[in-house]
């Protein structure tokens, strides 16, 4: 990071501003805004800013600033045109250890103004820290659009009502509780009616009669094949209210940084040769968190009921009786043909796509080998790249052509995606010359072939 951004209190504190023009107006605005005593010190002061400043309890000194006028201030704003003014002015705070802002200058700023959503108790900021300020702004006008007006009033709504619930309810968790319910409840919209008696009535209510339910719950999350933008709203909505994610190896970085920052992260492995935690173990941890009362996000790579063991997971907590609650995820499947240009079925060279897993059984494919072989139909091949050679030899012995297209995409919809494509005669050669990163998906078909016409994606 940058820079930390903090809160500044500036209500009653002191701030200086050196400049009297246009720039130091701005700044006065919003330090005016947040409370703060003002000083303007310039040889020349505007008109307005020497109203807004004096309306606001503040003082004006017109003369040029000297060194010493920096002491007993708590924030220094330096918003002359004068470059060497400007710098002069941000080495004396630096030395007195004062926060310092020089308008458009971040090396000598200690501190800067980010672009604020101000939706006061409630303000979002954004800054780019001067790498990029229209994409801040850009960022900030959409924030601006996104938060309801009314939030402000909602914030302080909330403040009012924390006294109360702090004396009715014990625990930090159960008040958490309490005001996800407000929240998902219609008290937000009548306060953004304006009809902030009916709000209170309706808190006070809420109140007596909250009880947290002693058992937890279980959801059961599709993340989908990487990409964190095929996550949907469902999955993203859980994966913030969970108190306790239990992830596996499938599950991208980028994904897990989305579920709520002070969730429990539980790690339950599974690649394919080292279980983590024997299925069994993932399915009684499962059962225990709930029980203990934690929502719990079980999350999976892909979609959950897809060659995701999720079954055997909800059975057990069915028997247990844990409530659940499944969000179907996009599997690897649609997400890698999707972002590899292979349409799964197309009128003219696949009526049907078939899912299956080269999971080995005792070291041997075990699969329905005749019904794998028709012509026109696609086949996805999950887990499959270590049993491409075996599954390879009994498609062809089943009939299946040497010259059907294969496509293997590795980290499909991810930044590391790779694709290599091949026939099933050639393809054990094309594999030879490449190490593929798990995880690696196969599609069998003439639908391949499309990738090359679909050009518009281009080769990777
Ligand atoms: N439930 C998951 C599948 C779990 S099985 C789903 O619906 O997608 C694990 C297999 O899925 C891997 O061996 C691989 O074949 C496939 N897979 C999952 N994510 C993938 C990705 N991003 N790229 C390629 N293959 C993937």
């Amino acid at each position: 990071m940058e820079t930390l951004p903090l809160g500044f209190r500036l209500r009653d504190r002191s701030c200086l501003i050196v400049g009297g023009g246009e720039i130091a107006r701005r700044k006065a605005d919003l330090v005016i805004r947040a409370g703060a005593i003002v000083t303007v010190i310039a040889p020349e002061i505007d008109t307005d800013v020497a109203k807004m400043v004096t309306e606001a309890r503040g003082q004006l000194k017109q003369r040029p600033w000297q060194a010493d006028d920096i002491l007993d201030h708590d924030l220094v704003i330096a918003a002359t045109d004068d470059e060497p003014l400007n710098a002069a002015i941000s080495a004396a705070c630096f030395s007195q250890h004062t926060p310092v802002n020089v308008v458009d200058a971040p090396d000598l700023c200690s501190v800067i103004f980010p672009a604020i959503v101000d939706r006061s108790p409630l303000i979002v900021s954004v800054s780019s820290n001067g790498a990029a300020p229209v994409l801040a702004r850009q960022l900030r006008a959409r924030l601006e659009t996104l938060i309801p007006e009314g939030y402000g009033r909602l914030a302080a709504f909330m403040r009012e009502g924390r006294p109360l619930a702090k004396q009715q309810l014990a625990d930090t968790r159960t008040r958490r509780l309490f005001w996800e319910a407000v929240l998902a409840s219609n008290i937000p919209q009548m306060i953004y009616d304006d009809k902030a008696e009916q709000a209170k009535v309706a808190l006070t209510a809420m109140l007596k009669d909250f009880h947290v339910s002693a058992k937890g719950e279980v959801y059961l999350v599709g993340a989908g094949p990487g990409d964190p933008d095929l996550l949907t709203f469902k999955a993203l909505r859980l994966m913030q209210q969970a108190d306790v994610v239990v992830y596996d190896r499938l599950v991208s970085a980028p994904i897990l940084d989305m579920c709520r920052r002070d969730a429990e992260r539980i790690y339950v492995g599974k690649a394919r040769a080292e279980h983590t935690l024997p299925q069994e173990n993932i399915n009684a941890l499962l059962v225990r968190l709930a029980l203990e009362g934690k929502r719990v996000c079980r999350l999976k790579g892909g979609d959950p009921f897809i060659f995701g063991r999720g079954g055997e997971e909800i059975e057990e907590l069915a028997e247990a009786g844990v409530p659940f609650q499944v969000v179907p995820g996009i599997t690897a499947a649609s997400g890698c043909a999707a972002y590899a240009g292979i349409p799964l079925t197309h009128r003219d060279y696949a009526q049907s796509v078939r899912f299956v897993t080269g999971h080995l059984k005792d070291g041997t494919p075990d699969l329905p080998w005749q019904e794998l072989v028709h012509p026109q139909q696609t086949l996805v091949l999950y887990m499959g790249l270590v049993s491409i050679g075996p599954i390879r030899a009994q498609l062809l012995a089943h009939g299946l052509s040497e010259q059907t297209p294969v496509a293997m995409i590795s980290k499909g919809t991810t930044q590391d995606q790779q694709v290599l494509t091949g026939t099933l005669g050639n393809i054990m050669d094309v594999l030879a010359g490449h190490t593929l990163p798990a995880p690696t998906l196969i599609i069998i078909g003439e639908v391949v072939s499309l990738r090359n016409k679909l050009s518009w994606f281009g080769e990777s």
